[in-house]
């Protein structure tokens, strides 16, 4: 099963514990703001397998409920566009 992730950045506190649970999907902008680098977050390409425990620690382990998990694409904007 797919699973496709990406960062609510209207509500990243910038606290940085996604990217340090799982830094192999997340990383931080110049701000400071995580995102999820591999389609500049649109969350469109899917998490391979070996990452979706870590991905599931991020969303369990972030305080505002920012990262989010779907098992469809979010085509979402990207990230220069928001
Ligand atoms: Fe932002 Fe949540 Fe990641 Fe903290 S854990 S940097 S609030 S997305």
């Amino acid at each position: 099963m797919a699973y496709y992730t990406r960062i609510d950045r209207e509500a990243c506190i910038a606290c940085g514990a996604c990217v340090m649970v799982a830094p192999e999907l997340y990383d931080y902008d110049d701000d400071c703001l995580a995102y999820f680098p591999k389609d500049r977050n649109q969350g469109i390409t899917p998490v391979c397998d070996p990452l979706v425990e870590a991905m599931f620690d991020a969303h369990d382990g972030c305080p505002t409920d920012s990262v989010k998990i779907a098992k469809q694409p979010f085509h979402g904007l990207p990230l220069d566009d928001e």
